[in-house]
């Protein structure tokens, strides 16, 4: 058995205080037990989300890793006096997860993001990590009369591991009411735009800019009409400053 990982309460979503090279040895035992472990990459949309709907507070409470992917969670974290100790951002986590399937011969099964996308970002990941076996990927949606047929899907070629890019709330939840059903997937985690980065079909913020912080800022610049859901920001920033008790 593994010791449990400390969490820090941020508005009602426990987040676990890791880091990279802790989450990738976590998951190297995850991949010794025969059942799925969830890994979700949390960040403040996440968590204000998490305030409205009760279905998604509760799948990330079941997850086993709640990793602290934006930088607010960070701020949030310290001001709360519960410091995290560093950002564990899927976009990157996905890279190193790829290069240790590639290594075990764990069978990478990629869900999700739009026509193309997810077998594009296969061979980008192939080329990278030679060995790395793509069990296969599909894009699909996570509507539920889709949901069998990809479960399905995935159980036929026997997947080690699960990327699913359905965006937040939803990947999280199907891979949370899917859990039991897919049978041979040890590590599933949720990874929103990741496989877009990883194709080129959207461009991270340049090394600079994530360095001071600011990769939220670039996205919204470059992506505007993000800007309705990413009000979520100032009211995360407002919520945290008010829920802190001294
Ligand atoms: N996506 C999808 N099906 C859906 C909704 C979203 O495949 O029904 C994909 C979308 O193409 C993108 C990914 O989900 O690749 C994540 O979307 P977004 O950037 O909005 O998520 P975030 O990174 O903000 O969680």
């Amino acid at each position: 058995m593994m010791q449990p990982v400390r969490t820090v309460n941020i508005l009602g979503v426990p987040i676990h205080a890791v880091t990279t090279e802790e989450t990738l040895a976590l998951v190297d035992a995850y991949m010794q037990e025969p059942h799925l472990h969830q890994l979700a990459t949390v960040n403040p949309e996440f968590v204000m989300t998490a305030q409205t709907d009760a279905a998604f507070r509760a799948v990330l409470h079941s997850a086993d890793l709640c990793l602290p992917d934006g930088i607010g969670l960070l701020y949030a974290a310290r001001w709360l006096h519960t410091p995290l100790p560093q950002r564990v951002p899927g976009s990157d986590l996905i890279y190193d997860l790829a290069e240790r399937c590639a290594r075990h011969g764990w069978r990478l099964f990629l869900l999700g993001a739009a026509p193309g996308v997810a077998a594009a970002a296969g061979t980008v990941l192939q080329a990278r990590y030679p060995g790395l076996v793509i069990a296969g990927s599909y894009a699909g949606s996570p509507a539920p009369a889709e949901n069998d047929a990809i479960v399905a899907r995935i159980n036929a070629v026997s997947a080690d591991m699960l990327f699913v890019a359905y965006g937040a709330p939803n990947q999280d939840k199907w891979i949370a009411r899917n859990r039991a059903a897919l049978s041979t997937v040890r590590v599933a985690i949720g990874v929103g735009g990741a496989l877009d980065f990883v194709t080129g079909k959207a461009i991270r913020a340049p090394k600079q800019v994530q360095m001071v912080h600011l990769e939220w800022l670039y996205r919204l610049l470059r992506e505007p009409w993000r800007w309705r859901r990413m009000l979520a920001l100032p009211r995360f920033v407002l919520k945290v400053v008010f829920s802190r008790s001294s």
